[in-house]
């Protein structure tokens, strides 16, 4: 579509004067408030040397799926929303009793003859419980602690409603119960509290109630609005009063509802490669009614939905909101936590997955060259050698280069064991002399609107020194920051 290069300048954070200048220099008059084709555009970019990504790859996904027309969280009228069932993740310290209570809710429900059959854990399933009077359903993901759910979130999908807190009653509030209470905090979850394992002796459910309190979380009947309910995840006790009060808790916080009878869309909670079968992925709908025979696509993978199995082991023929499945016929395995959502056609659905996947190998590729950085500096300061990242700073302006070097001095590294020296900092292209003090020095170069100049890249490449190019101050910080934090020993 073209863009001025004042917007495109802006968009790149450079100085527009500079892209005219550029383009003088390659032969074409052109001003700064003019328009100028993609082409004219790419031409600057790689004149720039940019490997800088502008575009996040949510937004990027999101582009490509409105190249098809394709909306992603797309809700549909309004007056096509029905209420649906909670998606619940169970969290809490280690051993405090998650799989045994996913295995206790869900064996309580084949008892009741629900479906009559033996469950196989396909990563979530489905029960019902009367609740008032009425039966309620509840999904749970079926993938215990918080690794999935963080998963998940990383990838931008919310993949649980509500999350249930688990805490062992003979041994309270732990490092991980707080870790998962902050998950749930960060991703705005309400919680619901399940005091486990009071058929012990030394069980002391008030212990935890004030535990948690001076954490925030405030039992009602201390006048807060988290529900607490005390149970046996081994001896069965009280598995329907944990249900009720999840029920309770997701009438009272949240507004349930979804469109189902728009094409389905949701994501993946987890998947694998099916000897028998091929790959195999248990999806969770999100909006929509999924049904066999549609085209789907799933992250890198697509297909036709050949066949769709419920956590009973039965073979289902659609699947509404909130309802888990496992479903069939993917050309690929795809990744926990990625989207999934209904094409038009075969073709459609293939079209999108081979660009997912060129992008994602591109993604793949790229975050390996930063790792091997990363490697280095963690098996050296494991050595205890190096726990300084050292940094030659260049830019193109002298206040460029003070930027940078002052927001650099701010970040925080999250404590004492690491720190940013800048050796040497300046004004102008990389040279080859940069590239040789950084190779003495173990550093990295941090190109700001610049580019190397004569054989530095070589050099670069013959020595192992990494340049990285910026135009966005806060996108170096924020990677710098990021492996400075890789750099940071593990707490225990
Ligand atoms: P997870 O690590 O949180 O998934 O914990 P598990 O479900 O594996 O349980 C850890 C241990 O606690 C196992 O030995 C369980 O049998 C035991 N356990 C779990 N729930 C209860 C309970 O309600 N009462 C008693 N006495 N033991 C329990």
């Amino acid at each position: 579509r073209g863009a001025s290069l004042t917007d495109f300048a802006e968009k790149i954070g450079v100085d527009p004067a500079q892209l005219v200048q550029m383009l003088f220099g390659l032969g074409e008059m052109v001003t700064a408030t003019e328009s100028v084709n993609d082409e004219t555009l790419e031409l600057l970019g790689e004149e720039l040397n940019y490997v800088v990504q502008v575009v996040s790859p949510e937004d990027e996904d999101r582009e490509l799926l409105e190249s098809f027309d394709i909306e992603l969280g797309d809700e549909g009228d309004e007056s096509d929303w029905t209420v649906r069932p909670p998606v619940v993740t169970v969290m809490g310290h280690v051993d405090h009793g998650k799989t045994k209570l996913l295995d206790a809710i869900r064996d309580a429900n084949v008892i009741e003859g629900e479906a009559g059959g033996i469950t196989q854990h396909i990563g979530a399933y489905q029960v019902s419980t009367e609740v008032e009077g009425t039966e309620r359903k509840i999904t749970f993901i079926d993938t215990p602690g918080h690794e999935a759910f963080t998963a998940m979130r990383a990838r931008g999908s919310q993949s649980s409603d509500l999350a249930v807190l688990v805490v062992a009653a003979d041994d309270g509030v732990m490092p991980q119960t707080i870790e998962a209470l902050n998950h749930a905090k960060a991703a705005g979850v309400p919680i619901v509290v399940a005091i486990n394992k009071i058929d012990k002796p030394e069980a002391d459910p008030t212990k935890i109630r004030g535990q948690l309190t001076e954490y925030g979380v405030i039992p009602e009947e201390y006048g807060g609005d988290t529900m607490f309910v005390e149970i046996s995840a081994k001896s069965r006790i009280n598995i329907e009063g944990l249900l009720e009060a999840v029920v309770l808790t997701a009438d009272a916080s949240l507004d349930l509802q979804a469109n189902a009878v728009q094409d389905a869309q949701g994501i993946v909670i987890e998947a694998h490669l099916d000897r028998g079968r091929g790959p195999v992925a248990t999806i969770l709908v999100q909006r929509g009614t999924l049904r066999v025979g549609e085209s789907i696509v799933a992250g890198p993978a697509h297909g036709r939905v050949r066949a769709m199995i419920d956590e009973y082991g039965n073979e289902i023929t659609e699947a509404t909101p909130s309802r888990p499945a496992m479903v069939l016929g993917l050309s690929a395995v795809p990744g926990a936590g990625q989207s999934f959502l209904v094409v038009e056609d075969d073709r459609m659905a293939r079209q999108i997955a081979e660009k997912r996947e060129a992008r994602e190998r591109a993604a793949l590729q790229a975050k390996r060259r930063v790792r091997r950085t990363l490697e280095d500096f963690m098996a050296s300061m494991e050595k205890g050698e190096s726990q300084e990242l050292n940094l030659i700073l260049k830019g193109d302006v002298s206040g460029s280069v003070e930027a940078l070097e002052d927001a650099l001095a701010k970040v925080d590294v999250g404590g004492d064991e690491v720190s940013i020296r800048v050796i040497d900092r300046g004004v102008g292209a990389i040279t080859e002399t940069n590239v040789d003090l950084a190779a003495a020095s173990d550093a990295i170069i941090i190109g700001f609107n610049v580019r190397p100049q004569g054989k530095a890249t070589e050099l670069a490449d013959r020595e192992g020194v990494e340049i990285r190019y910026y135009s966005v101050i806060y996108q170096a910080i924020e990677e710098i920051e990021a492996a400075l934090k890789g750099m940071l020993k593990p707490e225990y």
